[in-house]
């Protein structure tokens, strides 16, 4: 079987309604934007798609497969996937491709090995379990009383546990973390994401209150640049630190946080931002290695399949926004999200796709893209 050819596929994502906020300092909910689909199309008829769901990634798509991914792509074997894994690496030092689509090719060429086989991509991967609990991942919002009655509702909606996206303020931030564990008791696992909002020194202080109050992970509270800040926060604080969202270079980079001893409750994973599912999975196998977690980064569908297919991890990051909240669709009343069954890993319901996209479209599964 060889690649016959490639095309990318515009599609309109809706702004979130209502708008939300990201943390004091960082652009909000987007407008209105562009998504990229890839499909990859072999001699053989079977086909694989791949959605980057951030807005923009369209027209920046459509450059790359101009102006080299296709001539790159088309006559390869599609299920030689760790070539070409290896080989989307090699383009990306002269080209320094975007780190969110670096792992599209892989995705859509998982999506195609699921297809080929009739099995949904986590079985692929090597399931290891149908179901696992979504926690709910606050947007940011105006004071200390929304945050606790968003707790409070999502409790109600089934979520097992909260992670709060907060402002960015550390003193504010950690009156806010102690206040929501006051307010929901010990028993619920809380968890804060810094999204990289801090300095070393408040993100020490906020570190001190997250251990104080017993917070199960504290997620990338600096930017990740630089790991020795990081290995300086790990000896400072006591609550567990998870680590390695955003920065590039997959499981390369997992290692040497790893390695330096920042990485106290472990490491992210995920497609968009770890290279697809091949890097994510080594992602994962990295950090079983050394006995720690890789948390599954994010709402969408490829992370669905991550989530089942992953070993040491724990949750699905599930998005709630807006004031009231409600529960992401697939997700249970025991707050539940089921590993998805149909073939590949499929594109999301509810956009307006190209009719040649429509029967790659997951009819029950209505995730909006965030990003
Ligand atoms: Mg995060």
């Amino acid at each position: 079987m060889r690649i016959a050819d490639v095309e990318s596929y515009s599609v309109r994502v809706p702004g979130a309604s209502p708008p939300f906020v990201w943390r004091d300092g960082l652009l909000g909910s987007p407008p209105d934007g562009e998504a990229a689909v890839l499909r990859i199309c072999t001699d053989e008829g079977v086909e694989g798609i791949a959605m980057a769901p951030r807005r923009g990634s369209a027209v920046i798509l459509a450059d790359l497969l101009d102006r080299f991914l296709r001539k790159e792509l088309v006559g390869q074997d599609p299920l030689q996937r760790e070539w070409l894994w290896h080989r989307m690496w090699e383009l990306d030092r002269t080209e320094e491709l975007p780190l969110y689509l670096l792992g599209l090719v892989d995705t859509a060429l998982w999506d195609l090995a699921g297809r080929l086989a009739d099995r949904p991509t986590w079985q692929m991967l090597g399931g290891f379990r149908t179901s696992i609990p979504a926690y709910a991942s606050t947007v940011t919002y105006s004071s200390v009383e929304e945050y606790l009655d968003i707790a409070d509702q999502a409790l109600e909606l089934g979520y097992p546990a909260i992670k709060l996206h907060a402002w960015g303020d550390a003193r504010r931030d950690a009156r806010l973390s102690v206040a929501l564990r006051e307010h929901v008791g010990d028993a619920i696992p809380l968890m804060f994401d810094g999204s990289a909002g801090f300095d070393l020194p408040d993100a020490i202080y906020l570190g001190h209150a997250l251990s104080d109050a017993d917070y199960l992970w504290y997620e990338e509270p600096i930017r990740e640049f630089s790991i020795t800040a990081y290995k300086r926060l790990s000896d400072a604080v006591a609550v567990p630190l998870l680590v390695a969202e955003t920065s590039d270079g997959a499981h390369m980079n997992s290692a040497d946080f790893i390695q330096a001893g920042a990485a106290t409750f472990g490491v992210r994973a995920s497609t968009q931002l770890r290279g697809g599912f091949t890097g994510a999975m080594r992602t994962a196998h990295l950090a079983d290695a050394y006995r720690l977690r890789a948390e599954v980064h994010g709402p969408e569908i490829p992370n669905r399949h991550l989530c089942m297919a992953i070993s040491n991890t724990t949750y699905y990051e599930s998005l709630v926004m807006g004031n009231p909240i409600s529960r992401e669709s697939g997700i249970d009343a025991q707050g539940l999200v089921h590993a998805p069954t149909g073939p590949g890993v499929a594109l999301p319901a509810g956009l307006d796709y190209p009719p040649v996209l429509q029967r790659f479209v997951d009819k029950g599964t209505l995730t909006p893209p965030k990003a």
